[in-house]
């Protein structure tokens, strides 16, 4: 039998701009310390290679992100809501 799902939980953009921001911090700091421990860098200079290794690593996300929006690879189109026929036969496949 299939699940209804009976409550919709809702992220504000607050929230997800909050979580991001949050994350943000924490890599900083991770990588911070990674600079300080492992690179034996000062404060100052752990703290630019760690902005530096956020640049890159944004970018270099963006350049992946548009890659895979030319790749269909594990992509569904749902008209109207309804399930694929590859959707369907899972679906179907795990009620066994
Ligand atoms: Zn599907």
């Amino acid at each position: 039998m299939k699940k209804t799902k009976r409550f919709h939980v809702f992220e504000t953009n607050k929230r997800s701009i909050a979580k991001a921001i949050g994350f943000r911090i924490v890599e900083v700091l991770v990588d911070m310390g990674i600079g300080m421990v492992l690179l034996g860098l000062n404060a100052i200079m752990a703290l630019e290679y760690s902005i530096l290794v956020e640049i890159a690593c944004f970018s270099l996300y963006y350049i992946w992100e548009r890659i895979w929006v030319k790749i269909d690879y594990g992509r569904h189109v749902h008209e109207h809501g309804k399930p694929c026929e590859e959707c369907k036969e899972e679906t179907n496949r795990s009620c066994h």
